[in-house]
């Protein structure tokens, strides 16, 4: 049964969705609703088998308690999961029997897009419940394309980094090593560039990251090569569980800080960057900018002017794990959970 996870323990709860006639087997995890409605996207995802499915809405939706809390928003932490078939094939059918799901929890839950999903589903949901963000919105409002949104944050968090590793405000000349050019890293690149930052880029779409070099004056190197370049900071905007003890070791620049969501492989990697004496900006701290464009859509407060003032707090929270890391000799990744669960009135 779900309460016999070992993830299980601290959440409020776990709700499994099943409708035959749409074909939808969901999961609905809710952490904690301490500070607000529980937020967190919906992942379509195939699983192996069901387990696999609650364990990750678990694991997703503790995250999101964190992120939320450190993002300084209203806002508590879930995550749905729908399990999708290995074809992935999915209804309009299923996303409205996923919209009753949501709405049959009054707004303790909240969903938007993830894994699998995109706005044009969040519309389909809409029809069902007003518990949904990430729709399409108008330009001036909160909302919508959260990549920028998340850009921002990473830039100003970098800067904190190079701040307080290098003494130095001005990045004109500071080589930041840039792995995966997508939304968010490209326009990081663009905004490090724009500041005289030294690039060297890599995606695994070489002509996207080649592109984007010759644009900014930057080199690029073969995907596999860019955790190591002897950089000043070290910028993962791609993929998750890249930091593990086989790359940590390899790791040449003094800072990592970057948007890739679960950075770490496992807890103890926070332990060994910090053990290599690496400066870390956790990864949901850093990369919070996107939910809170999405959180103050759905809260109906605020303009993009609002969502800019938030994520200039981004920096002040890094700051403060990392005086906190210095004080207690924790690493930087166990020091955020630690304040993310006081925040969230867990110990
Ligand atoms: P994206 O898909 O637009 O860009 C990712 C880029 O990384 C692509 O260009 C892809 O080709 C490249 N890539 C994939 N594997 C790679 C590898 N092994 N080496 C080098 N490059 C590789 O995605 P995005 O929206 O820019 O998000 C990037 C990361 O940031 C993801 O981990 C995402 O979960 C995280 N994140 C994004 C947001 C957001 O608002 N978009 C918010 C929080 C966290």
């Amino acid at each position: 049964a779900p309460w016999d996870f070992p993830d299980y323990d601290d959440h409020e709860g776990v709700h499994l969705f099943r409708d035959q006639a749409s074909g939808l087997t969901a999961v609905i995890a809710i952490h904690s609703t301490a500070l607000g409605p529980a937020a967190g996207g919906t992942r379509f995802w195939h699983y192996p088998n069901r387990a696999d499915a609650i364990t990750d809405a678990l694991r997703l939706s503790r995250g999101m308690s964190y992120k939320n809390a450190m993002a300084g928003l209203p806002m508590g932490g879930g995550k749905g999961v729908i399990l999708a078939d290995p074809q992935r094939t999915k209804t309009p059918e299923m996303l409205a029997a996923f919209g009753r799901a949501v709405d049959s929890l009054g707004g303790r839950y909240v969903t938007a897009e993830d894994v699998g999903m995109s706005d044009a589903d969040m519309v389909e949901i809409r029809k069902q419940t007003m518990h949904v963000a990430g729709l399409p919105v108008g330009s001036d409002a909160a909302g919508g394309d959260p990549g920028p949104s998340t850009s921002l944050g990473v830039f100003l968090g970098v800067k904190a980094a190079i701040r307080r590793a290098m003494k130095r405000d001005d990045i004109a000349g500071v080589h930041v090593a840039i792995q995966g050019v997508g939304s968010v890293g490209g326009t990081l690149a663009r905004r490090l560039a724009a500041e005289g930052a030294k690039l060297t880029l890599a995606d695994v779409d070489a002509a996207r990251a080649e592109r984007l070099a010759a644009e900014l004056g930057a080199v690029t190197v073969a995907a596999g090569d860019i955790a190591r370049v002897e950089a000043d900071v070290f910028s993962p905007c791609a993929l998750g569980a890249i930091l593990d003890e086989t790359s940590i070791p390899l790791l040449s620049a003094p800072i990592v800080a970057g948007a890739a969501n679960n950075q770490l492989a496992t807890k103890e990697d926070g332990a060994r960057l910090h053990a290599r004496g690496v400066l870390y900006a956790p990864d949901y701290v850093i990369n919070g900018g996107g939910i809170i464009n999405v959180g103050l859509e759905y809260l109906g407060q605020g303009d993009r002017a609002d969502v800019e003032e938030r994520i200039g707090h981004i920096p002040g929270r890094l700051e403060q794990i990392w005086d906190e890391s210095a004080a207690t000799g924790d690493p930087a990744a166990e020091v955020a959970d630690r304040i993310a669960r006081r925040l969230i009135g867990r110990v």
